[in-house]
């Protein structure tokens, strides 16, 4: 007989525009098979154990033309997808076998069959939470170090600013600015956040921008001589604020702009002229291009994270049922650390 089990999904039930609602992804039960099609040659059959909210998940639940962003649209009326970190049931794929943790690209239910198997790493270290792979060991961690390391080429002595700094990706980038001999300030939007980025991550200054009327005034207080790294999540006024204060030859890594995301008009820009006063570079960058690194950046960031040296904090919600409400709380900033849905324990 063969094995039936219940397969709870998170819908995408039409496309969005403006802010996402709870009410724009819906819950339902249905069953699944827990075998391969059969004659499949390369695909996995994995049970999900986390899954990651991401901002970037925002841009694909909007219907756009193909080549209008670097990744397709979601299908309207199916399951969310998204990265995750799951457990092998059944392979096709030499490179995996029954039982093996793996991290990558999954989708919004508890039990998948994964064909794109290209997206999949196998886990190796299980001394560490697994959810890290969703964060700190995965995608955000991988950003974190492309968008530091390789983009920005930090030199010890120089000024960095981290902008939703205490987010998945901004707490490491914020870490590794420290352990390259940098000045780090970041900037977040509660009070327990400013108090995270300073006592837990051990960033030099951190402020709330929601309480700052002048934002120019407060990267001046923070940066007297001026910024050599920013690190741009956020986009719009903040980049605005941040060009007059970027020092000669300096360096603007944007990451993300999560400020426009929900726009129907993007906000214009209007300090660009310091790219050239300032001599600055400014350089869009996307993770997917990294991966290459992965095996360079677990070497660095594994033991870092064993001897203490590198910490993170997640924001873990339980169970399918809370997937849809964590995602859009990303963009109400109601998210303290990295954004994960515990799907089952392993
Ligand atoms: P976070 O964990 O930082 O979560 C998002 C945070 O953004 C919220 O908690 C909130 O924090 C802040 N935020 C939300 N809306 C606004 C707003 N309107 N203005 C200012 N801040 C806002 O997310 P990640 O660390 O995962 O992602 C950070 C950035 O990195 C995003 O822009 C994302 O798109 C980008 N990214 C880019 C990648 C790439 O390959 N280039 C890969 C991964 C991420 P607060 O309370 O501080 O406002």
């Amino acid at each position: 007989a063969e094995d039936v089990v219940r397969n709870k999904q998170v819908i995408l039930r039409d496309y969005v525009s403006g802010f996402p609602k709870e009410s724009d992804m819906q819950l339902t039960t249905g069953t699944t098979k827990l075998k391969l099609p059969e004659g499949s040659t390369a695909g996995v059959l994995v049970k999900n154990l986390y899954l990651s909210c991401d901002p970037y998940m925002r841009n694909r639940m909007t219907k756009r033309d193909p080549g209008a962003s670097y990744i397709d649209s979601f299908n309207a009326g199916s399951p969310i997808t998204g990265y995750g970190v799951a457990k092998v049931l059944e392979s096709a794929n030499p490179k995996f076998k029954q039982g093996d943790l793996v991290w990558g690209r999954t989708v919004w239910e508890e039990y998948s069959t994964i064909t794109a198997t290209d997206s999949l790493f196998k886990i190796h270290n299980t001394d560490v939470p697994l959810s890290y792979y969703t964060g700190i060991l995965g995608m955000p961690g991988m950003t974190a170090y492309a968008g530091f390391y390789e983009v920005c080429s930090p030199k010890k002595g120089e000024t960095v600013y981290v902008s939703a700094a205490s987010g998945a990706v901004g707490q490491l980038v914020g870490q590794f600015a420290k352990l390259s001999g940098c000045y780090v300030v970041g900037s977040a939007g509660t009070k327990e956040k400013v108090d995270l980025l300073k006592k837990k991550f051990g960033f030099d200054g951190a402020f709330n921008y929601k309480e700052e009327p002048d934002l120019d005034a407060a990267l001046k207080r923070f940066f007297p001589e001026g910024i050599d790294i920013y690190f741009e999540n956020v986009g719009g006024k903040m980049l605005d604020a941040v060009l007059p204060n970027m020092r000669v030859h300096g360096r603007i890594a944007v990451c993300g702009m999560i400020s426009q995301y929900n726009l129907e008009q993007p906000e214009g820009v209007h300090n660009l002229m310091y790219l050239v006063i300032k001599q600055v570079r400014m350089e869009g960058f996307l993770v997917f291009d990294y991966y290459h690194l992965y095996g360079k950046f677990l070497e660095m960031v594994l033991p870092a994270i064993k001897e203490g040296k590198i910490t993170y904090v997640e924001d873990v919600v339980e169970g399918l049922e809370s997937a849809p409400a964590a995602l859009i709380g990303l963009f109400a900033g109601r998210n303290v650390g990295k954004q994960v849905v515990l799907v089952s324990p392993e």
